[in-house]
């Protein structure tokens, strides 16, 4: 019988090129990167101005339908597609998000890819990386000691200690910290307060290192973030605390992206990781485009499905960065299709052709999306062990019934070779150069109507009710010149509408807006619908559990 090995035996059997290598087959020079260690490097932000009138590579966006608890295998699909890419001669990068400590230590399990379509090495990449995440932390915690100790040493901006919105932040799952008091011990001990953690990745921080084009810009946004309000209800801002220049300086080397490579020898740029719920869920501006000019194709990846990740990919990282996306891979598997048709998690092993078609509504819908904002499409099939013929026969044989484009990907399991139609079909979708992109909403808008084009459009929803809360701060927040920013909103990555059992294409139901967040740094508003969780909880029985190391330091169990 044949043994499935695992990701870490795979990555670790890796033969991976030294990083000199690699940046000399990007042509950098000597000075337009540095070594961290044999096999990572960082690149400078230079190179973007030396390939200034190169014209940018194609941009290839990764989504997926609305997935079921253990991820569909977007970023496998993202990095097999890559290395599909370059075996029928396409010089493509491919561009990721960093994985946090919180999950990886938690339930969700690496962020690397899966099978022979992985990032190496993958130990790193899941574990410290370049120190990213930590200066992240860093700059976050440093602006929450400086607003303390603003307030300790009299307080001069007015700042109501009920009304501090700036939390403090650590990269790991943590339930414990969720509500602290801080400043207890009397008078030299600070200003006792209600305060809280955040996991970093939910860091407005970690959303405007990955939207900022540059230092300069990443500054201008460190400045406008709101950290609290006066009892009049002004906002406070880092620029009132005269910090933004400290947290710049905090992050000058988190601004530069990280050069890894896959299983296969692609490159890889991973760079930023916020939330994909109150934060926009996609790597950095800066990779992107930098991956754009150093390829001729970019393969990059939105998080969790189309509704959430692709959505705000194309209504805010694109404005942000300018960048203009060419064509959309839907990841879909058979098991999400079946459990979108009603089967439970425990039985998706088993063929069921009627449930994958009850459960074909949901593709439907995120292909409707897609066609929407304007641009091609491919479904991708993400292919598992246990998928059956006449259920991948069915998938493809009602795609073709439906005109939509799709191809199966077997990248999981045989790396760049199982992708090599799946590249094929992407490219010749690119050179139809039929698209015609075009956000969801008019940014000038109002807010309201921004959220509610969101959630009939994307969501197909009836209509948005919002809360008393919500409403009157609309209000407050178009009077503060907010208004005309776009919106992040933040549901249930499971159903297209905010009930996560509501699985399939929900019809006739409406999505309820409870509050609303200015994220003014990063440039966006957050739409609160149900609870978000911005500082998760370890599950009963943690991955962390199965972690382990030699005694060569070689790790054990990291999936
Ligand atoms: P996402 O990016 O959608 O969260 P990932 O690509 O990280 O999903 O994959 C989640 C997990 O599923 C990973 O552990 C990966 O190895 C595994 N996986 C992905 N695709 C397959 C597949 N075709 N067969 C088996 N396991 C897979």
């Amino acid at each position: 019988s044949q043994q499935v090995k695992s990701d870490i035996e795979i990555a670790q059997a890796a033969e991976m090129m030294p990083i000199k290598e690699l940046t000399k087959r990007l042509q950098l020079s000597e000075d337009e990167w540095e070594p961290y260690g044999h096999y990572k490097a960082k690149l400078s932000l230079s190179i973007m101005d030396r390939l200034q009138d190169k014209p940018n590579g194609k941009v290839i966006l990764v989504t997926a339908i609305n997935p079921t608890p253990a991820g569909e295998g977007k970023s496998t699909v993202t990095v097999g597609l890559g290395q599909a890419l370059n075996k029928i001669g396409k010089n493509t990068i491919i561009a990721l998000r960093e994985p946090s400590l919180g999950p990886t230590m938690g339930i969700k399990g690496g962020a690397a890819g899966g099978g022979y379509s992985q990032v190496v090495p993958m130990e790193d990449i899941n574990l410290h990386f370049t120190g990213d995440i930590h200066a992240i932390t860093t700059a976050h915690n440093a602006l929450a000691a400086m607003l303390d100790n603003h307030i300790h040493r009299g307080n001069e901006l007015n700042i109501d200690v009920r009304r501090v919105v700036w939390k403090r932040v650590l990269d790991m799952n943590d339930r414990a910290l969720r509500n602290v008091i801080i400043g207890l011990g009397g008078p030299l001990q600070g200003v006792p307060r209600e305060d809280g953690f955040d996991i970093t990745v939910a860091s407005e921080i970690m959303a405007i290192l990955c939207l900022s084009k540059d230092l300069e810009d990443l500054k201008k946004r460190l400045a406008k973030i709101v950290v609290a309000y006066t009892p009049e209800e002004k906002p406070v801002t880092v620029s009132d605390l005269k910090a933004e220049g400290a947290l710049t300086l905090l992050l000058k080397d988190a601004i530069k992206p990280n050069l890894v490579q896959t299983l296969e020898n692609t490159p890889a740029l991973i760079h930023g990781g916020p939330f994909a719920n109150i934060a926009h869920g996609c790597n950095s501006v800066i990779a992107t485009k930098l991956a754009s000019k150093l390829g001729d194709y970019v393969v990059t990846e939105a998080g969790f499905g189309a509704d959430l990740g692709a959505e705000k990919f194309l209504d805010i990282k694109t404005r942000a960065g300018e960048i203009d996306p060419d064509v959309v891979v839907i990841v879909a598997t058979i098991r999400a299709l079946k459990m979108h048709g009603g089967i439970p998690k425990d039985n998706l092993k088993e063929e069921n052709v009627e449930a994958l078609k009850a459960g074909l509504s949901n593709l439907e819908k995120h292909v409707e999306t897609i066609r929407q904002f304007g641009l091609p499409h491919v479904v991708a099939i993400n292919r598992f062990i246990h998928d059956t013929e006449a259920e991948i026969e069915t998938l493809r044989v009602w795609c073709e019934e439906q005109g939509i484009n799709v191809e199966l990907a077997d990248v999981w399991a045989n790396g760049g070779n199982g992708g090599k139609q799946l590249a094929s079909r992407v490219v010749q979708e690119i050179e139809k150069g039929d698209k015609n992109f075009s956000h969801m909403y008019d940014v000038n808008a109002s807010i309201r109507e921004k959220i509610e084009a969101v959630a009939q459009k994307v969501y197909g929803a009836k209509g948005v009710e919002f809360s008393p809360q919500a409403l009157k701060q609309i209000e407050s927040f178009e009077k503060n010149g907010w208004g005309n920013l776009p919106i992040c909103i933040a549901k249930t990555q499971y159903s297209l509408s905010d009930d996560p059992k509501k699985l399939g294409r929900p019809t006739d139901f409406t999505i309820t807006v409870r509050e609303l967040k200015p994220s003014i740094g990063a440039g966006f508003i957050v739409a609160l619908t149900g609870n978000v969780m911005t500082m998760p909880g370890l599950p009963k029985e943690p991955a962390a559990l199965k972690m382990d190391v030699d005694n060569k330091g070689r790790a054990i169990g990291l999936f």
